[in-house]
């Protein structure tokens, strides 16, 4: 029986690592399919502190993982199957690799993943002119056009922080009306350099080895064109990789995991949260990190009280 299993090796799932690995806690972490999570997508990463200079998302997450490995954490590179949860522990966590664990404290750190619309072009093109991701990638774009795909709040977020470097932002929606707030919207309406194409599908991103263009297409009237951009912001939200929580644990209507108050605690005891499962805010490397702590110390002291009262 383990103390603490750790799903997802992201900022969040690693520094839980960190922390609870330090507390002597042995625990044993399971990367999942992207080992390193998100960031490891990125390229330069310039918004995390500690680094003067822009740090490799790769190899950001590959420091964590060293620095959790060298206080005795297990990282073990395989995907979660499926979780068996029990108020109080254990909890049961079985991995596609046939290995289970059982262990008394868990804590999920399993991330959330960008929309995309499903282009090739989306998967061929990331990180050279694609992204989802403005407060990674915007200063990237300095005096060069975007455009920015979505109609909610994170698409009127992602236009007004790109505009401040951008010559101009152009924002792509579907429909005629915008799903974010009045207020996000009144704010992206009324910044000069962002401009909004209606009714309006990518259905094509140009450029071999670098984001030329987009190629677009009318809703309503059908008519294809195509326009210029260096950028493509991909503002379609995201969605937490919580399937295999399911009916296990509570989540919100959009499938995030429900924490309490201001802790990591979920609805089943002994089972925490942290990253941008739980969090779909501030979703930021250096917050997940933050989350990532804050699980391990609740974990910690979880543990302590049961031990006390045994
Ligand atoms: P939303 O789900 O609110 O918006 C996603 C947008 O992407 C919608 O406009 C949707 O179009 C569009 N979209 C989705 N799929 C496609 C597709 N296949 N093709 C074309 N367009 C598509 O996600 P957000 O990330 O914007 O927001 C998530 C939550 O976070 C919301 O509750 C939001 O209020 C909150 N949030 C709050 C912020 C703040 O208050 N500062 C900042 C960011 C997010 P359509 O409208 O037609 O469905």
């Amino acid at each position: 029986m383990e103390k603490v299993v750790i799903i997802g090796s992201g900022p969040a799932g690693l520094t839980a690592a960190i922390y609870s690995a330090r507390a002597m806690h042995a625990p044993v972490l399971i990367t999942g399919t992207v080992p390193g999570g998100q960031l490891t997508q990125t390229s330069d990463i310039e918004n995390y502190p500690g680094f003067e200079n822009p740090m490799n998302g790769f190899d950001l997450m590959t420091t964590f993982r060293k620095q959790a490995e060298r206080f005795g954490a297990k990282v073990i590179d395989d995907t979660v199957k499926s979780v068996e949860l029990k108020n109080g522990g254990p909890h049961k966590v079985i991995l596609a690799g046939g290995e289970t664990f059982e262990c008394t404290a868990l804590i999920v750190a399993t991330g959330a993943i960008p929309r995309w619309l499903g282009l090739e072009a989306e998967k061929r093109l990331i990180g050279k002119g694609v992204s989802a991701c403005a407060t990674c990638d915007a200063a990237f774009f300095r005096n060069l056009d975007v455009a920015v795909i979505g109609g909610g709040d994170t698409a009127m977020e992602e236009a007004i922080f790109l505009a401040k470097f951008a010559s101009s932002v152009t924002v792509i929606h579907r429909r005629d009306k915008l799903r974010a707030s009045k207020i996000m919207a009144d704010r992206a309406m009324n910044n000069k350099k962002i401009k909004f194409l209606w009714d309006t599908v990518v259905t094509d991103i140009l450029g071999e080895k670098q984001v030329e263009g987009l190629k677009l297409k009318n809703a309503r009237t059908g008519q294809d064109s195509e326009m210029k951009c260096a950028g493509y912001f991909a503002a379609l939200g995201h969605l937490p990789v919580t399937d295999i929580l399911k009916g296990k644990l509570e989540l919100d209507e959009l499938g995030y995991i429900k924490i309490k108050g201001g802790s990591t605690y979920t609805s089943v005891e002994g089972v925490f949260a942290a990253g941008d499962c739980a969090d779909h805010t501030y979703r930021q490397a250096v917050t997940a990190a933050g989350m990532g702590c804050r699980a391990s110390i609740d974990a910690e002291r979880w543990l302590e009280s049961l031990e006390s009262k045994n």
